[in-house]
């Protein structure tokens, strides 16, 4: 998958590793920060005992995913497919990434030759920005992440019947459209009643034919539903099955629901979040509990080991866009917990 880990020798041959990390792609709109942060804040640890001969009974890794972004099917594919077979679901997407990644790991000279398997790890802590306002709102310098909110990704296709603009009458016509607005107003409906957790996004929407003086035959509408509640997040996907289900019939339109991807709502190790949570009040910082709305590698990790993160603020809460952004003090406090939560570990 094109993982690379780092590792730092240790006189005790300790199995169990701690873990830093993160991954180093992002969106095509992305940033300097999502993601180069976390792997950025590891190397500064690993430097920072280095440079102090600072020696540990665990042993080090710092392993930096190439692939949590770069596919529109399945986020976080590199820590995905080593979590896998724990996750207790399967992904069909990251088999196919898997297979897609092998020809361009060889162009990169990136092929590895472990396998992409998970190993016993002592901890993992991912140092992370945000992607969201709520720290900078609040003047929080440390999010103390207690966990991941779930996701569901699903196409929904709406087949209707393709004609001319002109000489159609309006009831004669089966215009996907006349299904796709009452169902995108729905969801964002949904996502209002369980607020202020619940989220609904329409990220894409694929027409086709796509020309102006046509009826479209297809709308193929993506839909990203969110809830850090589990019970709550199956509640949402209900409703909006069952929404999609009454719109479709009365609009007269074919509707299918496909399941891209599926991100089940994830809690953080308890002692390793308290870990996380010492170390920021330890050093002085304004700190709050946090629980993720976006995923992240340590949604897989978290399937096969004990796992925390730490989030610093990010300018105006903005990720996924260029102007991503970040202040180098609260990025120092983020590394700055990251050392203490690990060495804490370490030493325990
Ligand atoms: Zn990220």
């Amino acid at each position: 998958m094109g993982n690379i880990f780092a590792a730092r020798k240790s006189v005790d041959p300790n199995p169990d590793p701690v873990l830093m990390g993160s991954h180093l792609d992002t969106q095509a709109t992305g940033g300097r920060f999502d993601g180069v942060y976390g792997v950025m804040a590891g190397l500064e640890v690993m430097r920072v005992l280095a440079t102090h001969g600072v020696d540990l009974s665990a042993r080090w890794k710092w392993p930096r995913g190439q692939t949590e972004e770069v596919h529109g099917c399945a986020c976080h594919a590199g820590s995905g497919v080593v979590a896998e077979p724990y996750a207790g679901f399967r992904i069909q997407a990251y088999r196919q990434i898997r297979q897609e990644l092998q020809g361009e790991l060889r162009a990169y000279g990136y092929r590895g030759t472990a396998p992409a398997r998970a190993r016993p790890f002592r901890a993992m802590f991912e140092a992370h920005i945000e992607q969201g306002p709520i720290l900078e709102n609040l003047g929080a310098t440390i999010g103390v992440v207690a966990g991941i909110q779930g996701a569901y990704w699903f196409d929904v296709t709406l087949e209707g019947l393709a004609c001319h603009a002109g000489p159609t009458p309006m009831e004669m016509r089966r215009d996907p459209w006349r299904a796709a607005t009452t169902i995108i107003e729905s969801a964002f409906a949904i996502a209002k009643t369980k607020a202020p957790w619940g989220r609904a996004t329409i990220g894409d929407l694929k027409v086709s034919p796509g020309a102006r003086n046509t009826v479209p035959e297809r709308l193929v509408v993506a839909v990203d539903l969110r809830h850090p509640e589990p019970d709550v997040l199956e509640e949402m996907v209900a409703m909006f099955r069952e929404q999609v289900a009454q719109t479709s019939a009365r609009t007269n339109i074919d509707a299918r629901i496909e399941l891209i991807w599926h991100m089940p709502a994830t809690r953080f190790d308890t002692e390793l979040v308290g870990v996380v949570d010492r170390a920021a009040q330890d050093l002085g910082f304004n700190r709050v509990p946090i629980v993720s709305g976006a995923g992240h590698d340590s949604l897989h990790t978290a399937q096969f080991a004990p796992t925390a993160m730490i989030f610093v603020p990010c300018a105006g809460g903005l990720s996924h866009n260029e102007a991503e952004s970040a202040t180098s003090a609260d990025l120092a406090a983020g590394a700055n917990v990251l050392l203490q939560s690990v060495l804490c570990v370490a030493n325990n």
